[in-house]
């Protein structure tokens, strides 16, 4: 019976039957995973502490034969993280980690970096005071970890680098990102070039120094549309987490005027942007 050992990052957990819990977990080893905890509903000794969102625990998961889950056999608590429950604004932001975990990655598809990263989130989480452009940040940070990286210094039809004298430049969800002013189309959205400059810094920028960017709340704002709609683009999923997060963060309503663009259809791929050139949180 194939039995691994890895540490992991629990994101969702449902009761299974009469005295079983299902977990779903984020490992280091293995990528997203659910996996049966049996009796853990019965008995709180079998799992002592552990089986609460946002935990890491060392973990011990066997693959039974001819059984169609995985049995979570034993688990060790390595970090609660318990105090993200009780700040509204960090937990909003943990939840949307841990919803994009759960939902856009490929189950069995490792990916031990991004393991690695969604801890460095919660660390700067717990220690840091929550406000919208972390939340931005830690999203537009763990979808580039899953291939949907905008493209924001060149022009997704030409190539050529945008705005190196600033001003006004295009955004276009189909073109990847950026459009330079040649190749910008009229129905395109106009945007300043220094903001996307900002925002690929950000990306490029450790959370704990974002503030070093020195963007103001309407810029935030923008931003925040920009990526609303690229991703809604690119990948066709809603977060629940994002009303509870607008919420808490006092986001604005968003503009949800449909586009042509925004009516394409999910893709289940990344999108080619930018290689990454820093795995830092
Ligand atoms: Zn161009």
């Amino acid at each position: 019976m194939p039995e691994f050992r890895t540490r992991a990052l629990v994101l969702r957990t449902f009761d299974y039957g009469e005295s079983d819990r299902l977990v779903h977990l984020y490992t280091e080893a293995l990528g997203r995973v659910s996996a049966l905890a049996k009796g853990a509903r019965r008995s709180r000794r079998r799992f002592p502490g552990t089986l609460e969102t946002f935990t890491i625990l060392d973990t011990h998961i066997v693959e039974p034969p001819r059984a169609s889950l995985l049995r979570l056999e034993g688990a060790r608590l390595e970090r609660p993280f318990e105090g993200l429950v009780n700040d509204l604004g960090r937990y909003a932001i943990a939840c949307q980690l841990v919803e994009v975990l759960d939902r856009l990655t490929g189950e069995h598809e490792t990916n031990p970096e991004l393991f690695q990263f969604a801890i460095g989130v919660l660390d700067v989480l717990a220690a840091e005071v929550p406000d919208r452009l972390l939340a931005l940040l830690v999203l537009t940070k763990t979808l580039a970890h899953l291939g949907y990286r905008p493209q924001l210094l060149h022009c997704g039809v030409c190539g050529s680098v945008i705005g190196r004298s600033g001003g006004q430049v295009g955004f276009a969800p189909r073109h990847g990102g950026a459009v330079c002013r040649v190749c910008c189309g009229a129905e395109e959205a106009r945007v300043p070039a220094g903001l996307l400059r900002a925002v690929e810094e950000g990306i490029r920028t450790p959370l704990r120094e974002r503030g070093r960017l020195a963007l103001s709340v309407p810029e935030v704002r923008r931003a925040e549309l920009l990526f609303e709609r690229f991703f809604r683009f690119h990948i066709g999923v809603e977060l629940k987490s994002t009303a509870f997060l607008r919420n808490t963060l006092g986001f604005e309503p968003v503009d949800a005027d449909p586009t042509r663009e925004d009516a394409a259809p999910p893709r289940t791929g990344g999108v080619g942007g930018e290689p990454q050139t820093d795995r830092r949180v």
